[in-house]
């Protein structure tokens, strides 16, 4: 391994205390793998001390290595969190899919995500047994959801392939854009349903209580 550039002071969002901090590289390499640079790189985070470790985009030549300081990936991952007011047994299984989907298990967060909704719909006193794209619509129709995101759900494919045999459950097609889409689908649905209302009813009090 060579010694790479040592990149001056950079801002990412820190995985360990979740601030966008400044960073000070305090290691950097380049190796050679098979004809491949591939730069790695240690930062040090300004708001709580600790380090992250990034490797960076691969280069045929020894000169652009140490070009590019953007991560191609970090490690530790960001550490997914969910809003407190969104119940245990739902936020838990979305912290699920979010790690899958971190460590590119793709299916299993798109299964995880499925079951957060599902979980979700059931916590809001939609019809046990029905499909889950029907019991989104319920829910926008009896008012406990209010935005156009149960239309949305409609046109998410895997959400609508829920059968009843291993064939039909749609996992064998989804793909990494799948798996993102149904996760910050997931995401907003949460946001939608627990933190917004809260949210609001809060503003509203707090307008109240001044006039
Ligand atoms: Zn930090």
């Amino acid at each position: 391994m060579e010694n790479n550039t040592v990149w001056t002071i950079r801002k990412f969002t820190c995985p360990h205390c979740h601030a966008i901090s400044a960073f000070d590289c305090i290691f950097s390499k380049r190796g050679n793998f098979q004809g491949e640079w591939y730069p790695i790189s240690v930062w040090q985070c300004h708001n709580c001390d600790r380090a992250i470790y990034l490797t960076h985009q691969t280069a045929r030549n020894n000169v652009d290595a140490g070009r590019n300081a953007d991560p191609f990936s970090m490690l530790p991952a960001t550490q997914p969190s969910v809003d407190s007011r969104v119940p245990k047994g739902v936020a838990d299984d979305f912290i699920e899919a979010a790690k899958d989907y971190n460590i590119a298990s793709y299916k299993s967060s798109a299964v995880m995500a499925r079951r957060t909704i599902q979980k979700m719909c059931l916590n809001l006193g939609a019809t046990k047994g029905e499909k889950l794209h029907k019991q989104i619509a319920e829910l926008k129709a009896n008012g406990k959801l209010h935005s156009d995101l149960a239309d949305i759900a409609t046109e998410i494919r895997f959400l609508g392939n829920d059968g009843a045999h291993p064939e039909d459950d749609g996992l064998d097609e989804v793909s990494p854009e799948d798996a993102k889409e149904i996760l910050d689908f997931t995401a907003e649905l949460l946001d939608d349903l627990y933190v917004r209302p809260e949210k609001v009813a809060a503003m509203k009090k707090k307008r109240e209580a001044k006039s």
